[in-house]
């Protein structure tokens, strides 16, 4: 079970595969007020750069789940090199479906949330791991300015214009849906060029290795197309951030 190669190309030197930076995921875990030995769930892991570091800065332990083979063996191994092979795991495993055994003070899905069929229905899969007053993160893309074109949100790799809302009307649903947005860290144009503009050079470094590799040319095209389309696109028209969520209190009425 895996990704598509291509995504284990591009981001095999990525330690954040997404538009937040090491400072912004500080900075989130000082925002959640972390305490030592709180569970942390996180589905769609990457390398495990969060759960690693919130787990030496913060004592919390945690348990990812990740699709890709590579990316999880990146986070075994980061858990090494940080010292906290004893406070998280990392499964390599399809996370559909997947709801934790004991309830997690943090369930959270950074940036994957087509894994519960979007962001609804990611939160209901978060939900029924978390426990009662804990804390739900999604991280979700919004247009930073509307696309006044379906080929300009094309560009931006969405779909279509609907695949994305704007700020408060993200923000807006998921009160909707019946959550309080009680904290949220956003990534800026700099956090987009670390994400996608270092995929360049990691293109460009596989490419000199594995000239003869089936996917080569697709590389070579990628590489030669991607930075201006960045430019063009993503990096002036999408926003990304990580929300912070519990559910609404109902309070008695007086
Ligand atoms: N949260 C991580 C990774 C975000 S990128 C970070 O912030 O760095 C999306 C991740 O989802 C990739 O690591 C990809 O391998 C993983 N993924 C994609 N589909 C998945 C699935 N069905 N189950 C588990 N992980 C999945």
């Amino acid at each position: 079970m895996d990704i598509p190669r291509i995504f284990n190309i591009t981001e095999s030197a990525h330690r954040i595969h997404n538009p937040f930076t090491t400072e912004k995921f500080a900075t989130l875990g000082a925002a959640l007020r972390l305490e030592p030995e709180d569970r942390v769930l996180d589905l769609g892991s990457g390398s495990g750069e969060m759960l690693c570091t919130w787990a030496r800065d913060h004592g919390i332990v945690g348990t990812g789940i990740d699709m890709s083979p590579l990316f999880t063996e990146q986070a075994k191994q980061r858990a090494e090199e940080l010292g906290v092979t004893d406070q998280v795991q990392f499964i390599h495993n399809d996370a559909a479906g997947y709801i934790s055994d004991e309830r997690v003070d943090v369930a959270a899905c950074v940036g994957a949330t087509w894994i519960g069929g979007g962001v609804a229905g990611t939160i209901e899969l978060l939900a029924r791991s978390l426990r009662a007053d804990g804390i739900i993160l999604i991280g979700e893309p919004y247009w930073r300015q509307w696309p006044p074109t379906e080929d300009i949100a094309k560009g931006c790799l969405a779909n279509a214009i609907s695949d994305f809302l704007v700020l408060p009307e993200l923000v807006a649903s998921f009160g909707r849906l019946g959550y309080d947005v009680v904290e949220m860290v956003l990534a800026n144009q700099d956090g987009w060029d670390r994400y996608e503009a270092a995929k360049w050079l990691t293109m460009r470094r596989w490419l000199e290795a594995n000239p003869d590799d089936v996917l080569a040319q697709e590389v070579q095209s990628k590489l030669a197309s991607e930075p201006e389309r960045h430019a063009a696109y993503t990096r002036e028209y999408l926003g990304w951030g990580v929300f912070a969520l519990m559910p609404r209190l109902r309070l008695k009425q007086v």
